[in-house]
């Protein structure tokens, strides 16, 4: 049963005040709101079993690493994964990223090409550009249309045998596209091109299924799933984890060191080096515990209503757009109203307790499509309520009659 009020009580920032007004978090894009269940496993690690992991006899230690390794179960669990060696525990989705675009530099040459989508963010561009630079590989963009889908024809056509790599997110951070991955990875495997999804947008609203979507390699940050910052997960197929070279070198990422060679752990502990984020790593998975528990269908679906809503309502405001219209799309409303800047609008929202996002979202590609410096994004999670929404909307229109 989904029971709003219920959850709403398990988040006790909902309950604090900005400003003189009740706090309306929409800003669940950049980063979730914590349950008490996940902060209680914190406050549970640092008050029980601190330890560092993999390394003591004592008890403590095996108590630490018993329940670090029952996380990576979970989140093995979670996204369908076949082999618990395939789950990096990293600390976020840049990291992921950075780790497979560093160990390619011994795949490319000179004329190999990357594709990218025309919607990244700027953790999925930039480290292929650095790889690029350092390979002489070339990077290609796959276009979008004006309501923010991807256009397949056009990335069928780019891809050839020349494809090394593809990369796209699964959902959209600035434009809310949930675009079809199934697809894009399909031909990118007939080309024999690896694909890399970056899921950080889409793991609070889609359970994802790395077996049956038959992924390369998928991303994700815990903070956008409810649990803590700098922890996340890197799925990457057994086979090519095995040839991609390590990312870091130092503790736990070794077998046998001398001066002369050192010879490294086997998976996952390959890409794991030095002292990880270990309350992080529990955190997670006791935040993954939560949404399952109250389900990802009824997530899913209680989102869609409020976006439905929420669009509704806010294009009854003159003068405000909406971009990114696309068919299937997430609870992420980026927009603008008629000759005002998102900034000065996010800042009267402020101030009337309202959290939103204002600027180009870490995707500026995606501004300069459009043509605009910016949007002002509400983006919207399972503990937000209609009566919120109705007090965004309310705080728009006041903003537009002050600022107008
Ligand atoms: C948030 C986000 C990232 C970056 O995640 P970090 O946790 O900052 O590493 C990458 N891609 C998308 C689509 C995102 O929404």
């Amino acid at each position: 049963m989904f029971d709003l009020k219920q959850i709403r009580k398990d988040f006790p920032i909902l309950a604090r005040e900005v400003n003189g007004k009740p706090l309306v978090y929409f800003d669940n894009a950049a980063t979730s709101q914590t349950p008490k269940q996940v902060i209680d496993v914190i406050v549970d690690y640092y008050s029980n079993y601190n330890a560092n992991i993999h390394r003591g006899v004592h008890t403590l230690s095996q108590e630490a690493t018993d329940m670090y390794e029952q996380a990576r179960q979970t989140i093995q669990k979670h996204f369908n994964i076949a082999k618990a060696q395939e789950v990096i525990l990293t600390s976020g989705t840049t990291h992921g990223i950075n780790l497979v675009a560093n160990g390619y530099d011994a795949f490319l040459n000179d004329g190999d090409e990357i594709l990218v989508s025309a919607m990244e963010h700027h953790s999925n561009i930039v480290p292929w550009q650095m790889l690029c630079e350092r390979t002489g590989a070339k990077l290609k963009v796959i276009p979008m249309n004006e309501k923010g889908e991807l256009l397949l024809g056009e990335y069928h056509d780019l891809l050839s045998e020349k494809t090394k790599l593809v990369f796209c997110n699964h959902v959209s951070n600035a434009l809310g596209t949930i675009n079809p991955i199934e697809k894009i990875i399909e031909s990118a495997h007939k080309v024999g091109a690896a694909v890399l999804i970056d899921g950080a947008q889409a793991a609070p609203h889609i359970k994802a299924d790395m077996q049956s979507l038959n992924v390369d390699f998928y991303t994700v940050s815990a903070h956008k799933i409810c649990g803590p910052t700098g922890v996340g997960m890197l799925y990457g197929k057994e086979e090519l984890l095995q040839k991609l070279p390590p990312y870091q070198g130092g503790g736990e990422m070794i077998a046998e060191v001398t001066f002369e060679k050192t010879t490294y752990a086997d998976l996952p502990h390959k890409f794991e080096a030095g002292t990880p984020n270990i309350c992080g790593g529990i955190a997670f998975g006791e935040a993954l515990n939560y949404m399952n528990a109250i389900g990802f269908d009824a997530i899913a679906k209680y989102e869609h209503e409020l976006l439905e809503y929420a669009t509704e309502k806010l294009l009854e405001i003159e003068g405000l757009k909406i971009y990114g219209t696309a068919a299937h799309k997430t609870a992420v409303i980026s927009f603008n109203i008629d000759g005002l800047h998102p900034y000065d609008i996010g800042s009267i929202l402020d101030k009337l307790g309202i959290a939103v996002r204002t600027g180009h979202h870490c995707a500026q590609p995606i501004m300069d499509f459009f043509k605009i410096p910016g949007t002002v994004r509400a983006s919207f999670s399972f503990y937000n309520t209609t009566e919120e929404v109705d007090i965004l909307v309310a705080g728009v229109q006041r903003a537009k009659n002050m600022l107008q």
